[in-house]
Order: structure tokens, then C-alpha cells, then sequence
């Protein structure tokens, strides 16, 4: 099969980038490691800074990209190698992972997830609820297929026997799709820095300390629990801290640079957690704050006169109090004093962005800068080329960025491709 460029990875920077290049008159394959497309954005609750609910922008556009004549969707499916052929095009030997469902059959009834007798821990709530072995992977995924879990699936026939279009398949196998593309874009995103990397802030360990991708999912409208309570007990929580700078600008946990979006998403979260409490205490214990983008200030400040607390100490160790309670013990950097034990009910740390992928398991040509980020080597110019020919980037697949620069930047690539693509160098 041949396309004019192959994207990978569907998060908001791949779909937008997919789409500007389908709208030139490209022919786009869009592949995407996950069962649905939409990457992290669609499992935010809402956007700063103007507060949109991030699932309402979201799904238009994964829709656009999945309806478009000119992209063409693999959802559950991996590039396992792309080899550059001497004519400047590239080869790509692709994997699509077994979901044990025939595509082409199934209507989304959800009849086999309705019957399934087995609950597994939802990956997409971030492990704070339970979903069943197979199962669509959350409300407005796209595509509205289910995937079944083999290692916990008891198979015992309930799906197949309840699927009223015979499409389950307990012996499907992954399928090797390859393809001849012009250009190659990378648009693999990023993931949280380890919850236990700092093991003094219990992480993974309290069950009242939780990541700030699960502080999106407690906020989200169709969030686990429908509303705010904190894990251990659902207890509503009175005394909420975030923890800023909780796996970056440490260089002993190799994340020696700002991630750029902590304070900005610890902000909004304490804004939305301020509107569903409005008697609860909120404080926020940073360093810095860098509030660097349009209008961005002006959201710090509307923070600050909603009441929430900002701290300005170092936290050196959180550990479990009584009653499923936290203690957090900070030192404050605004005055000389001694370190301090406060005590709340629920912990969010606010974790950093590391590469989600290592293009060098491709053993190809593409080199990534010392924090594991693709290489941009003309970036302040030119910042979607990469070391190889006819390979480009975008999004937080360089490095870390919110959603405006992820958007600007997936558009520019789209350009800079198409550019390429017309040069005929493929
Ligand atoms: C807690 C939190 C809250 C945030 N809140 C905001 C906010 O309010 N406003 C804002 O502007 N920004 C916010 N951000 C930042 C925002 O999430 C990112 O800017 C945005 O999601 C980056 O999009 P992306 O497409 O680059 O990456 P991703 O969303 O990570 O998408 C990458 C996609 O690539 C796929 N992929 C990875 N590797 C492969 C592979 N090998 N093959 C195929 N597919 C692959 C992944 O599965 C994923 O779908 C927040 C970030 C966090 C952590």
C-alpha cells in the first residue's frame, strides 16, 4: 500500500497534522499504538486556560480525522520498522494487535462488554476504576470497537455467545501490514516521569497520593467516581496539596529540564477542584511558578483571588497519617523557618513529560537529544526536521509543550512535509 506520509501516533498533535496534510490532498496512514485515537488530550477533564472541556474539542476532531477520505485510521497497531529505500521513500513494516474481534463485522453494541463476568482495572481512568476484559475503551473513543484482554479473560464464551453479529475471534493473531510512504512524521507524544521515582513522596505506595493524570480523571465529567472523592475510602476531601516539580528539574531522576505544563495543569486543576469544593482548602507548594503563555498570568492570578494557596517550599518527604491522611513535610523557602508537617487529605503530585517512545527501537537513523526527546537539530528555524531525511516531528514527541504549541507545531510539520512531498524528493 502506498501513502504520501505516514503519522505515528494519534494524539492531538498527530490528528491535527493527519488532517492539515489531508486537507493539501494528501493520503495519510495514521497509526496509533492505542485502541482508540485522541492520545492524552481526550482524557484530560478541562484545558487551560480558558477552561474547555477538553473531551468536547477533542472528539470533533478525532472524528474529522476518522471520516476523512484522504487519512486512512490504524488504530491497535505498531510500526515495528521503517528502512529508507535509495528513491528517498520509506518502507514500514507495521503490526496490528489482536483485539479478537473481526472489525468489519462488529456495530458497537457492547453487548459482549454488558456479559463479560470479569472486571480488570481501567487503564484509561489511570487504574482508579474497573473496566470489563473486553470492553470499548472509554465512552467516546474512536474507533467503537472493544478490545479483549487475553491475560485476564477467563474465556468462558459469554461474548461470543451474546455478539449478535458472530464477529468475536478467540484465535486472532496480529496481522503485518507494510507500506511505501514519501515522508515520515512523528508524532509519538509523551508519558508521566515514574510515580516512584521520588520514593520519599510515596507514590504508588499511599493510596492518597495520586498522579496528576488521575487528578484529570477525578475532574472529568465521565470520570471514574462522577465526582471528586479521594481513593482510599471515598472520602470527600477537605485539604487538597499539589506537589509541583515532582519529577522534573531533578537531574538525579534524569529530568534535569521544566516540563512547562506542571504548573499550568496544577493550576486548573486546583480552579476545578475549588468549584466542586468551594469549602475546601487548596494549596499548591512550588518553587517557581511559570506561567509563560497568552493569558497564562492572568490565570495564575484568577487562581490566587479564588483563594487557592500558594506555598513557595520544598517538600522533602509525604507519608501516611491516620484516617487514610496525608503529612507532607516542607520546608519554607519565602523565610527563614524550620520544616513543617501539613496535613491533608489528598495528594497530587504534579509529575513531569518524558518521550512515551524511543524511535532508536526502530535501529534507524533518527538520533534523540540527551533527555530522550527526538532531535531537532535546525530547531530554532526549522523545529520538525529531525536527523534523518524526509523524517519529521512534532509535539511533545520533541519535547515537552501544551496544547496551543503541540497544535502550532503539528501544523508547521504538516507544511514542512508537504513541502517535501512537492519537492519530489520521494
Ligand atoms: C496532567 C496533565 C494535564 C494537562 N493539561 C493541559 C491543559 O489543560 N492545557 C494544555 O494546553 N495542555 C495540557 N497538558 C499537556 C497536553 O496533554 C499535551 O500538550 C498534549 O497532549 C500533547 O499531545 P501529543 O499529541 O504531542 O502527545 P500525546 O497526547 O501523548 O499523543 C501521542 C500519541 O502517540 C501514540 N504513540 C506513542 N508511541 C507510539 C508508537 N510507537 N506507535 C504508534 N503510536 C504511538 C500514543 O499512544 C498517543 O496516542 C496536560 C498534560 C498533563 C500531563
Amino acid at each position: 500500500m502506498k501513502y504520501d506520509t505516514l503519522v505515528i501516533g494519534a494524539g492531538i498533535a498527530g490528528l491535527q497534522a493527519a488532517l492539515d496534510l489531508a486537507e493539501q490532498g494528501r493520503q495519510v496512514v495514521l497509526v496509533e499504538k492505542n485502541p482508540s485515537i485522541g492520545g492524552r488530550m481526550i482524557s484530560l477533564s478541562k484545558v487551560y486556560p480558558t477552561l474547555d472541556c477538553a473531551s468536547c474539542i477533542t472528539t470533533p476532531r478525532m472524528a474529522s480525522v476518522a471520516h476523512h477520505p484522504n487519512i486512512t485510521t490504524l488504530t491497535y497497531t505498531e510500526v515495528k520498522q521503517v528502512i529508507a529505500q535509495p528513491d528517498g521513500t520509506y518502507h514500514a513494516h507495521i503490526s496490528k494487535k489482536p483485539r479478537f474481534i473481526e472489525e468489519d463485522k462488529c456495530i458497537g453494541c457492547k453487548r459482549c462488554e454488558e456479559v463479560c463476568p470479569v472486571y480488570i482495572r481501567d487503564d484509561f481512568e489511570h487504574n482508579l476504576g474497573a473496566k470489563k476484559a473486553i470492553s470499548i475503551p472509554f465512552t467516546n473513543a474512536i474507533p467503537q470497537f472493544p478490545v479483549l484482554t487475553p491475560d485476564q479473560c477467563t474465556w468462558c464464551g459469554a461474548c461470543a455467545n451474546a455478539c449478535p453479529v458472530d464477529c468475536i475471534d478467540y484465535l486472532q493473531e496480529p496481522r503485518d501490514i507494510f507500506v511505501e510512504v514519501g515522508a515520515v512524521l512523528v508524532a509519538t507524544g509523551f508519558e508521566l516521569t515514574p510515580f516512584n521515582a521520588k520514593p520519599q513522596y510515596g507514590g504508588g505506595v499511599l493510596p492518597n497520593v495520586i498522579t496528576s493524570l488521575q487528578g484529570e480523571r477525578l475532574l472529568a465529567p465521565h470520570g471514574p467516581f462522577g465526582r471528586v472523592l479521594r481513593p482510599s475510602d471515598g472520602k470527600v476531601p477537605d485539604s487538597i496539596a499539589f506537589v509541583q516539580c515532582a519529577g522534573s528539574r531533578d537531574a538525579s531522576l534524569g529530568v534535569p529540564y521544566c516540563s512547562r505544563v506542571c504548573c499550568m495543569y496544577a493550576i486548573k486543576q486546583a480552579m476545578l477542584l475549588s468549584g466542586s469544593l468551594p469549602t475546601a482548602d487548596i494549596t499548591i507548594y512550588y518553587m517557581d511558578i511559570r506561567a509563560f503563555g497568552k493569558g497564562y498570568e492572568a490565570f495564575y492570578q484568577n487562581a490566587k483571588a479564588m483563594g487557592i494557596n500558594f506555598v513557595k517550599a520544598k517538600v522533602g518527604r509525604i507519608r501516611a497519617g491516620e484516617d487514610g491522611n496525608v503529612f507532607l513535610r516542607i520546608e519554607r523557602q519565602e523565610e527563614s523557618s524550620q520544616p513543617e508537617e501539613m496535613n491533608h487529605d489528598l495528594v497530587i503530585l504534579s509529575l513531569g513529560m518524558k518521550p512515551q517512545w524511543n524511535p532508536k527501537t526502530l535501529a534507524w537513523d533518527m538520533e534523540t537529544d540527551l533527555d530522550g526527546f527526538v532531535k531537532s537539530p535546525d530547531a530554532p528555524m526549522d523545529p520538525a526536521t529531525t536527523t534523518c531525511a524526509g523524517v519529521y516531528a512534532c509535539g511533545t514527541a520533541t519535547g515537552p509543550k501544551d496544547i496551543v504549541d503541540t497544535i502550532i507545531e503539528a501544523g508547521n510539520a504538516a507544511m514542512v512535509v508537504g513541502n517535501h512531498l512537492a519537492r519530489g524528493n520521494a
